[in-house]
């Protein structure tokens, strides 16, 4: 079955709809019980779908974490407060004081300060490895070393990892292999056949479509399952089911809108790669773009975020670039219905093992729902003002 098929009747169990299409949302925190066997029986299956108590989740809950679980093809999906809670939640399920992470250097920003900050006051250690290194990961897994993470492609910067080759190499170390497969959402790529252990997803971007709900998922297989929704109960994860009910409702386009979000940018990117500013694209799609090869063999296909990299350019003229568009808008995070754009700058600085040339500037944009053209005149009337600005 395809995935455009499997996402209208994921999740959609008559145990939890009652027959009617979507998921209602469903709000509880106590529920009673009239006998002792009625709640000896919810509580011995609070893990497997009955109500039990309002953090372990309901009915809207259930449905969406069977939806998860299906399409990404694991066993379980534990629901966090957004996809940052998913990281921090899954990281810290099994992760000790004296244990050591690898963590790939081209990591979402917030997952590196994760790792500086708290994990390393934690007594956790992480090395961070180009997203390049392939085979070469073996020689930095230490006795300690406990979990394998990727991103992929990585935030910003857009390597493509060698996701099969990384995961057997930490596989034959013992590691626990997780992976923010957040670009590819729960259709671009099957994470379990590459030996993922866990999979990761800011649902926030295109699982909710719409730029109006934080939430967070991760996926895991059968053996790492129970430890890893057990510790996220121990530490309290629960979510609103007002938000999931959105996630839910929002999946159920996730095909369409990502066929058309993958058009538009390819159309987009085609244009920039023939503008003289541009330097090169950072789309998986491209191949200028590292680890393009595996993009190709892994992913079934691209979406709306990608980054451009400029030939020159500083400040200013990027500065002139990004404000006054018609269309884009500047701002944080992606996988809405509305195009974003984004100057980066200081890349080198949330880089340590690998370089990157500041000098040439980042744009990166998330390709929306809007005709393509006029996001091309957009960009195009960018241009002029930045190529002002660099001739003054
Ligand atoms: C946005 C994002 C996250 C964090 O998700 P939030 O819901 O904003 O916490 C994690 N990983 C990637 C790749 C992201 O783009």
């Amino acid at each position: 079955m395809k995935k455009e098929t499997q996402i209208i009747s994921v999740g959609r169990d008559k145990k939890w709809t009652k027959g009617v299409i979507n998921p209602p949302v469903f709000r509880a925190s106590t529920m009673v019980f009239d006998t002792m066997e009625e709640m000896r029986f919810a509580t011995k299956n609070r893990a497997n779908g009955e109500m039990f108590y309002g953090r372990r989740g309901g009915p809207t809950h259930f449905a969406f974490q069977a939806a998860i679980a299906e399409l990404e093809g694991g066993s379980g999906t534990a629901l966090y407060p957004s996809g940052s809670a998913a990281i921090s939640g899954a990281l810290l399920s099994f992760l000790k004081s004296g244990d050591h992470l690898l963590m790939v250097d081209s990591a979402y920003e917030p997952t590196r300060d994760l790792c500086n900050k708290l994990l390393a006051g934690f007594g956790i250690e992480t090395t961070y490895y180009d997203p390049m290194i392939g085979e070469g990961i073996a020689e930095l897994i230490k006795p300690n070393t406990k979990v394998l993470f990727l991103e992929s492609p990585g935030s910003v910067t857009m390597e493509i990892q060698d996701v099969p080759t990384l995961s057997a190499i930490a596989h034959q170390h013992g590691l626990i292999v997780m992976l923010d497969n957040t670009w590819a959402s729960p259709i671009n790529s099957r994470p379990f056949d590459m030996g993922v252990d866990i999979s990761i997803q800011a649902a926030t971007k295109y699982i909710v479509g719409h730029s109006d709900v934080m939430l967070g998922t991760a996926t895991s297989i059968d053996t790492h399952w129970e430890q890893l929704r057990e510790n996220s109960y121990l530490m309290g994860q629960c979510t609103s089911p007002d938000d999931v009910y959105l996630a839910s409702r929002g999946l159920r386009t996730l095909g369409v809108r990502m066929q058309q979000h993958e058009q538009n940018a390819l159309k987009v990117a085609n244009w920039l790669a023939t503008r003289p500013e541009v330097d090169h694209l950072r789309h998986p799609a491209f191949e200028t773009c590292p680890g393009h090869e595996f993009f190709k063999r892994d992913f079934s296909g691209s979406n709306g975020l990608f980054s451009f990299v400029l030939k020159e350019g500083n400040l200013k003229s990027v500065t002139a670039f990004v404000e006054n568009m018609d269309h884009f808008k500047m701002g944080f995070s992606w996988g809405g219905f509305e195009s974003l754009i984004l100057g980066v700058f200081g890349i080198d600085k949330i880089r340590t093992v690998t370089s990157w040339d500041s000098s040439k500037p980042l744009i990166r944009l998330h390709i929306g729902l809007e005709n393509a053209d006029d996001l091309i005149a957009d960009l195009e009337a960018g241009f002029e003002r930045f190529n002002a600005e660099l001739t003054r």
